[in-house]
């Protein structure tokens, strides 16, 4: 069977299209990045023009590189939500036009479900079960998966996402946008000793987080380096930055640790934007290595948001009979979900 998917909760567009046999077959995205750059943040109603500008080039181009005629096509995912109202509605809106016109049945998918199963489109798949840490730009939790459809929340934070927290400390150290990656090529010449920040919640005894005090401990550094006039120093600046990261790595990887140790489970595999941050990756491998498992990470494009894995998801819903494929053919109407809770997909 093939799928073709579409992601447009944010500010990328993705198209993928993935074969229940062989596999992912072709992807393209679009990463609006540099248009919101100026804004320090996404802004929703330019995000939501730019899918419509995007979205038939892209999937005129994968169908091409896929060697896939649109009429050979046997389904249609599309991300539902939870992500910016009408960003997800452009995509909804092809994806179910597009079906429609060709009598496919159209497949809504959820976003986190998509970034929680990426990891299996790695060449090294890991097996079920496993714990998720899933942290991304809006989420970070940590879940036990037990198979497609059977996820259980373990712990999410309190407050901000790993994702923001690194891009609002990232903004306050006067780095570009999104502030994860540029933070991280700062740290990488700094001392993550420099600086003793709070590792919120480490003992909490549950496997939560909160990361809102972490970001006020940096705007606290960061006007201390402005009153001793070092702000601009380079040097000082790499320090906090590499103090903040190992902050944010500390805590998920100790949290991480901790659900192993609670479910008895070895297989940790990590989800979402900030899965491509260097040092989470080193730390969890290592430490999973350590104890006799392994740590997964998705290929490192398909860590922030695309259609792969939209796709992806899918197929392997599809796979594992959890998708009623004739009720969902002929229905031109749509709606999306800009918040929607991972369980309501979980299988009963
Ligand atoms: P959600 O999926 O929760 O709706 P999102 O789709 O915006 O959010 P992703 O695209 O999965 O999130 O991830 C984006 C986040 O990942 C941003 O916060 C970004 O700063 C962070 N990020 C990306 N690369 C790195 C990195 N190397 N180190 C740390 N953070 C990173
Ligand atoms: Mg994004
Ligand atoms: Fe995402």
């Amino acid at each position: 069977m093939l799928i073709i998917g579409f992601e447009s909760s944010c500010d990328e567009t993705g198209v993928a299209v993935a074969c229940t046999e062989r596999g992912l077959l072709a992807h393209a995205l679009h990463s609006q990045v540099a248009m919101h750059r100026d804004y320090g943040g996404v802004v929703p109603e330019l995000a939501s023009r730019d899918h419509i500008r995007r979205i038939v080039p892209l999937t005129r181009q994968v169908l091409d590189e896929a060697g896939v005629r649109a009429d050979a096509l046997d389904a249609v995912a599309y991300t539902a939500g939870p992500g910016l109202a009408g960003a997800l509605l452009v995509g909804a809106g092809f994806a179910r036009a597009f079906a429609w016109a060709r009598d496919l049945p159209a497949i809504p998918i959820h976003h986190l479900e998509g970034h929680l199963l990426s990891p299996l489109l790695a060449e090294e798949a890991p097996a079920f079960p496993f714990v998720a840490l899933l942290v991304s730009g809006g989420h970070t939790q940590l879940m036990r998966v037990d198979g497609v459809g059977r996820y259980e929340l373990l712990g999410e934070t309190l407050d901000d996402a790993a994702g923001e927290a690194f891009d609002k400390s990232a903004k306050l150290l006067g780095l570009g946008y999104p502030g994860g990656p540029e933070l991280s090529r700062l740290a990488e010449r700094g001392d993550p000793h420099a600086h003793a920040l709070p590792r919120p919640m480490l003992h909490s005894g549950d496997l939560d987080f909160s990361f809102s005090g972490l970001k006020t401990a940096v705007l606290t550094r960061m006007r201390a380096l402005q009153d001793a006039g070092r702000a601009a120093d380079p040097a000082a600046r790499a320090d906090l930055a590499a103090s903040t990261e190992a902050a944010i790595v500390d805590v998920l990887a100790a949290k991480s640790l901790q659900a192993l140790r609670r479910t008895g489970l070895k297989t940790l595999v990590v989800a979402g934007g900030v899965g491509a941050n260097r040092h989470l990756r080193a730390r969890l491998a290592q430490a999973l290595a350590a104890l006799g498992g392994r740590a997964y990470f998705p290929p490192l494009h398909l860590c922030t948001d695309n259609g792969a894995m939209i796709a992806w998801a899918a197929v392997l819903r599809a796979r594992a009979g959890l998708v009623d494929l004739p009720s969902l053919r002929g229905d031109a109407a749509f709606a999306v979900r800009p918040r929607w809770d991972l369980q309501d997909v979980c299988v009963a």
